[in-house]
């Protein structure tokens, strides 16, 4: 295939320029309509120009699908043929919204409505529900899997936690995909779907759970968009208001909407045609929510007269990046795959993609952090970094090695964990617990600390086992099983601690947490990452089970974790690593293989044709270079047991061994580290994580040598703060300024 010609005109862009950089160098908006057009290749251009009637573009990441649709609506407003208010532009993520609508006004389109479908309905229903039903719009329930219990419950069916995600998963499908609970059993039947329990005890709990919404004023998510079709299809002058606000209607990822979306964006149209939809088949990653890429490759049958743009050049990535996601693509199976184009990088050759093969998952997350630090020293700033994952649960250990490194970060797509709702929840019973003191019936029979805050978080949904399988519940376990070990620890390193102190220590961690830190590294999951770009991208833990994830078992699951991993890779612009770990704990059982979805495409895994020749990419080992932590298992310094929790290791003995720990060294140590992460604008555990202060006080180093050895004081640490630590070790109070070090 030849080579499109390249554009003639290379815009900031082009070169990677980040547009937080390009606003602050070139804050002008472009002069004239025309200008507007001037960023754009012929066949973007061609999308700009289709101002009405159908339109859409299909093609591969990074060829400029949002950046043709932006500049589409700045030149319809621009040139006086689109009013700004005429025009919505839907999108899925509320980040996504906001970037278009900054996008929108550096092009000089401010005034036009960006939103998600759920955003574009909730305020359509806030704004009709008077005149349609009366009075106010029920209360918006966050979280539906406590209603689906009380549900299962009145209906006499008992659910395990996994069981609840899994039917609570199963009603959110049956909302989107418009089955009301009567038609359930046979649309399951009639799809083969894999119903987690008998579909006719589902109907049941699913018609319960309606009621029970209904019974306590109530509406969940998926109400928000049934309610805005209800109304649409039932009140005619208020769908005709409606339309006559909004003329025109642009979808970007339109390969994720749902039979539910769809019918909204039916609705919203009318008999209208004006719609320009762009979409990447390969990027389908939400079908387990009923999300269809039929809806974009089928758009052409529907809409005969529809202008229909396909785009192959790929702005984003390097040759080399390009060339791994063309690799993945040429493997894929199914619909999706039928359609798939070839990506044509248009950037300069870079670095092939690093796979790295690490022993276990905590050297994976170090040996990660030692690559953010040397490319951020390389200087490529730490915002245009990212660590992908395919679950929020693998963020922690990634949390950890940065923060040993000293690298700033930010969490995208699930909250900070002072954040997250059942910390949240928790932190309120733990203080209502801490109020009611001794009097409190639940603390009767638990006098040591850690069993009181299991006794409190035990009513949260804490157990001493973990619950089966992964998911929401899964999540909010793993996060109260962090507050117990929080607990235990806080126990250990103040002998005496009340429930009050506990309370107290939580609050100061939220506001470190709070406060304002720098420019970081993104941790996100490859779900959260989708539109987005970065010049550096991490993919970590790809192992079998984890990419594909165990829970994918049909060859349909299987073939949307690929696409999910394409999402991932064609992030990059420019540094690509991919990494696995073979074990999860340090000298563990070598038990776990890299991805299949890397065969024929990572160094040394067979060759499968044209794909792996090409010679991109180079295969490397990861040992935890520079790193004191001697290969092999780590022993208990107090019992000598093999140590696997990364928390056990960072202290070098059990948990539960006695600590000697140096308490008053301890404090003098926190204070001097809440000083200097003042001084710095980072939160404290840039500067020495708890488990590190920990270390050095039971330790207590009178060497640069000793202190080094400690686990998270890396060469960068001792340089820094290595002088005032010995100093306070020895009795001082490390006085010294950041600066002075
Ligand atoms: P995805 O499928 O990941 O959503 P996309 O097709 O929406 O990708 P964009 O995000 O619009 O792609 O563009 C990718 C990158 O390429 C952006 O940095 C964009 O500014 C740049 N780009 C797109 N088209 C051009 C062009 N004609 N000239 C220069 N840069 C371009
Ligand atoms: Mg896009």
């Amino acid at each position: 295939m030849d080579k499109p010609p390249r554009p003639a005109r290379r815009t900031w862009q082009h070169w990677g320029v980040t547009a937080a950089t390009h606003s602050t160098l070139f804050p002008q908006v472009p002069e004239t309509a025309d200008a507007v057009l001037d960023g754009l290749d012929p066949e973007q251009r061609e999308v700009a120009l289709a101002l009405t009637g159908p339109v859409c573009v299909l093609a591969g990441a990074g060829t400029g699908k949002t950046r043709a649709i932006t500049h589409r609506i700045a030149y319809g407003v621009r040139s006086g043929r689109l009013q700004p208010a005429s025009v919505l532009a839907v999108t899925f993520t509320n980040r996504a919204a906001g970037e278009m609508r900054g996008r929108l006004r550096q092009l000089g389109a401010g005034g036009v409505q960006a939103r998600t479908f759920h955003s574009a309905a909730l305020r359509q229903l806030q704004f009709f529900w008077p005149k349609a039903v009366g009075g106010d719009l029920p209360r918006l329930l966050e979280r539906k899997i406590q209603l689906v219990a009380d549900a299962a419950a009145r209906c006499r069916v008992r659910l395990d936690r996994n069981e609840l995600r899994d039917v609570t998963g199963e009603i959110e499908w049956a909302k989107v995909t418009q089955t009301v609970p009567a038609d359930y059993p046979a649309i399951v039947a009639k799809a083969h779907r894999d119903a987690p329990r008998d579909p006719a005890e589902i109907s049941q709990i699913y018609a319960m759970y309606e009621q029970l919404k209904r019974d306590r004023s109530v509406i969940d998510f998926e109400d928000v968009l049934l309610l805005t079709v209800g109304i649409l299809q039932d009140r005619h002058d208020i769908a005709d208001q409606i339309r006559s606000q909004y003329q025109h209607f642009v979808v970007d990822e339109y390969q994720d909407v749902s039979p539910l979306q769809q019918r909204l964006l039916d609705l919203w149209l009318g008999d209208r045609d004006n719609l320009c939809v762009v979409g990447d088949a390969s990027q389908t990653i939400y079908s387990f929510t009923g999300a269809t890429p039929d809806h974009l490759l089928n758009f052409r049958t529907r809409h005969p007269g529809a202008t229909v743009v396909k785009l192959v050049r790929d702005y984003r990535s390097t040759p080399q990046v390009v060339h791994l996601a063309n690799g993945l693509l040429s493997q894929a199976r199914g619909r999706a795959a039928e359609h798939r184009l070839e990506l044509i990088s248009q950037r300069d050759p870079g670095p092939g993609p690093v796979y790295t093969e690490y022993a276990d998952e905590p050297t994976e997350a170090e040996g990660t952090a030692r690559r953010v630090r040397d490319l951020i020293a390389a200087g490529v700033p730490a915002g245009e970094i990212a660590v992908l994952y395919r679950i929020n649960a693998q963020s922690e250990v990634y949390e950890q090695a940065l923060a040993d490194a000293g690298v700033p970060y930010q969490l995208r797509g699930a909250e900070r964990f002072f954040e997250r709702q059942e910390v949240r929840e928790a932190g309120i019973a733990l203080r209502g617990a801490a109020r009611a003191g001794g009097n409190d019936s639940l603390l009767d029979d638990a006098e040591d600390l850690p069993a009181q805050v299991r006794a409190v978080l035990s009513t949260k949904g804490w157990t001493s086992q973990p619950p089966a399988g992964s998911g929401a519940v899964r999540d909010r376990w793993e996060s109260l099983a962090a507050l117990v070990r929080l607990a235990e620890d806080f126990a250990r390193a103040r002998s005496g601690a009340t429930l009050s102190d506990l309370v107290a220590e939580l609050d100061e961690r939220a506001a470190a947490q709070h406060a304002p830190t720098v420019q970081g590294v993104t941790l996100a999951s490859l779900h959260s990452a989708k539109g987005l770009e970065w010049d550096a991208v991490f993919l970590v833990g790809l192992t079998e089970g984890m990419m594909p994830i165990t829970y994918a078992k049909t060859d349909e699951q299987v073939e949307e974790e690929r696409r999910l991993l394409y999402v991932g890779v064609t992030r990059a612009r420019l540094h690509l690593t991919l990494s696995w770990a073979l074990s999860r704990s340090p000298g563990g059982r070598a038990s776990r293989r890299p991805s299949r979805f890397l065969k024929g495409l990572r160094p040394g895994s067979g060759s499968l044709g044209t794909i792996a020749s090409g010679g991109s990419g180079s295969f490397e080992r990861g040992a935890a270079a520079g790193r004191r932590r001697p290969r092999g298992p780590v022993l208990c310094r107090v019992c000598g047991a093999t140590l696997t929790e990364a928390g056990a290791m960072k202290l070098m003995r059990c948990e539960d061994c006695p600590s000697d720990m140096d308490e008053a060294l301890y404090e003098r140590l926190r204070d001097w580290r809440a000083d200097q992460a003042r001084e710095l604008g980072q939160p404290a555990y840039c500067v020495f994580t708890d488990k590190t202060l920990m270390a050095i006080a039971e330790r207590v180093p009178a060497t640069g040598g000793e202190l080094s050895s400690i686990s998270g004081v890396g060469a960068r640490k001792l340089d820094r703060f290595g002088a005032d630590v010995l100093a306070i070790c020895a009795g001082g109070d490390g006085g010294a300024g950041p600066d002075d070090s």
